[in-house]
């Protein structure tokens, strides 16, 4: 599988991270300074209890004792109380946070350009919006959050101490050798392997999003057992490469545990050494032991999390990098004089160096209608799509009113020409969602317009709830020449003067073809057509005929002029006319 869509660097990482964190600079701060709170309160308790230890061995009168205790409750319940407010801090934290990242992705891919999405293959980009975004979802949502809390309680920890008694906390220190070697040893491997276990996913994606959406080209050239064994492979790399990162975490956890056990063996043994020596107290040996317990916790976190944001980081790269795909047009603030489209020498090449159209002109009049007839391959497809602005022409240029059609922004664009393809998509939510999505600020009215123009008020107004129905899956079910009537709709909102038809109706099965060329009627009244043509006929009834061949345009005319010229239209012409 190709895979073109790029993946972030390091410094984009960091800089894309640290911009999201800035704009989230004051739910940061205060969640940490709840977070401090939280974590001192929770200090009170082991340096308390080493105070009542000296206490009761220095013979402190009861009444002190006493006040200490109280003390003590009080610091618990406080810590109950911060901690509480801190965890809900950090949980709204991580969910805005998320929420955000989520927004800005889904922007970027909606708005990728069409040809570099094509040529990096879906599966790539399913992938990334569906494992990636759920992996990071969790980091960003818990491990942030309680990466901040654990850090602070550590420091504050330590920091305690230290205070307390630096010569007993020497014993710390043993911890650090096994602890820094073990992390350093796995993070060295982790980010490698854990994109190696990233690409087999999107690699298996990509196969079996493939071999569903053609499940039919799959049949028709019996290619199921080969489609299946290269999901076969693709299952057996992830299978590969997700025991390769388990190996890394059976070597990090265990190292981990055992860096525990030894300082909180040498905290006892020294502590207690120091004591019976008379250079510290029982009671700071007691706080000193009881904080190293406490440490276990935060660090254990910490390094749960070390590998769980390796995984996120690795996601998180996939994501950013979407960003980065260079945009194949910029908008300028030209303004279209009126809405007259040329295509001048226009050239497209889906790879570099082997063009597909070869300089085709096109001088289309206002409110025309035209036809583009030619045998399949001739290059109709792609000249439609240079003609609506989905690709930029290699070279040469199509515009609108003067104004190259790619100088445009993409919502102006298609308030000037739309591609119509036979494919067309519901998608989930109620029927003035999906009408919405063309014009986002459309009345019921404005609704029902389009829908009469394309003959579906009816059926929708007899709709359980009418506009309101849920549609899509999981809801109401439409038929197709249905589902192909809600996108004719949409256009009649867009309402572009333009419209490119490719094949629009083709595969629709010919009853309802009949019921959905009354649709179309209404869409196209009153807007310049080209309609690449699948059946004679169309271009029998159109201003103007192009025939398409080999990358040009090799007659064009009107259907009588070009049956009277006898060249290759007129000899198709008869050729259908005689079936
Ligand atoms: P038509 O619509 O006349 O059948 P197309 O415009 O679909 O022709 O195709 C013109 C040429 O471009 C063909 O040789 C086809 O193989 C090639 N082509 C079409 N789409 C792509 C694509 N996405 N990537 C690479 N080549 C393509």
């Amino acid at each position: 599988m190709s895979t073109t869509l790029p993946v972030a660097d390091a410094a984009q990482l960091r800089t894309q991270s640290a911009a999201l964190m800035r704009r989230h600079l004051r739910g940061f701060v205060g969640m940490a300074a709840l977070q401090a709170a939280a974590a001192c309160a929770g200090l009170a308790g082991p340096f308390l209890l080493g105070r009542i230890i000296d206490g009761v061995v220095a013979g402190s009168p009861v009444s002190a004792l006493d006040q200490a205790v109280a003390i003590l409750v009080v610091a618990v319940v406080a810590q109950s109380v911060t901690v509480r407010y801190a965890q809900r801090a950090s949980m709204v934290l991580g969910e805005r946070v998320f929420a955000e990242l989520r927004e800005q992705f889904i922007e970027t891919v909606t708005s990728l350009p069409l040809s570099t999405v094509e040529k990096a293959g879906t599966g790539d980009l399913v992938s990334r919006t569906t494992n990636d975004v759920d992996r990071v979802q969790h980091t960003i949502r818990f491990g942030i959050p309680r990466v901040l809390v654990a850090v602070s309680t550590i420091a504050l920890t330590v920091v305690a101490t230290v205070l307390v008694s630096w010569v007993t906390a020497l014993a710390l220190l043993t911890a650090l050798p096994l602890l820094i070697g073990a992390v350093r040893w796995y993070l060295r491997r982790a980010t490698p392997r854990y994109l190696e276990e990233s690409a087999a996913w999107a690699a298996m994606n990509g196969t079996f999003t493939e071999s569903v959406e053609g499940a039919r080209t799959v049949e028709a050239l019996a290619l199921a057992a080969r489609r299946r064994a290269r999901g076969e492979a693709d299952i057996d790399r992830i299978v590969e490469k997700e025991s390769r990162t388990l190996t890394l975490r059976q070597v990090l956890f265990p190292a981990v545990d055992m860096a525990f056990g030894i300082p909180s063996v040498v905290v006892l043994l020294w502590g207690g050494w120091l004591a019976s020596q008379g250079h510290v107290t029982i009671g700071a040996v007691t706080t000193v032991a009881l904080y190293t317990v406490q440490l276990m916790g935060p660090v254990w976190e910490l390094i749960f999390w070390v590998d769980e944001i390796q995984v996120a980081t690795v996601s998180l790269a996939r994501i950013f990098g979407v960003s980065d795909v260079a945009p194949d047009r910029t908008a300028t603030d030209e303004e279209p004089q009126d809405e007259h489209m040329v295509a001048r020498d226009v050239e497209y090449a889906y790879r570099e160096g082997v063009p597909v159209l070869h300089g085709i002109d096109l001088d289309l009049a206002i409110g025309e209608r035209l036809a583009i007839v030619g045998p399949s391959g001739a290059g109709k497809s792609t000249f439609g799509r240079m003609l609506a602005g989905v690709h930029p022409p290699t070279a040469g240029r199509v515009t609108v009113g003067g104004v190259p059609l790619v100088h445009l922004p993409l919502e102006d664009l298609r308030g000037h020409v739309a591609l119509v393809t036979q494919e067309h998509h519901v998608f989930v939510g109620t029927v003035a969602d999906n009408l919405r999505l063309a014009r986002a600020q459309a009345t019921e009215r404005e609704m029902d317009e389009a829908l009469l123009a394309v003959d579906a008020l009816g059926w929708v107004r007899d709709l359980p709830e009418g506009l309101e129905t849920g549609v899509g899956s999981g809801g109401h079910e439409l038929t197709p020449a249905q589902a192909q009537q809600i996108a004719l709709a949409r256009l009649v909102l867009l309402d572009p003067h333009t419209l490119v038809l490719d094949e629009a109706t083709s595969l629709i099965d010919p009853r309802q073809a009949r019921d959905l060329e009354s649709s179309l009627a209404g869409v196209l009244e009153g807007r310049t057509v080209v309609a690449i043509a699948h059946r004679l006929y169309t271009a029998h009834d159109a201003d103007r005929v192009a025939v398409v061949d080999g990358g040009r345009i090799t007659e064009i005319g009107s259907h009588h002029e070009l049956v009277a010229a006898g060249g290759a239209y007129a000899r198709l012409w008869h050729s259908w006319q005689s079936e």
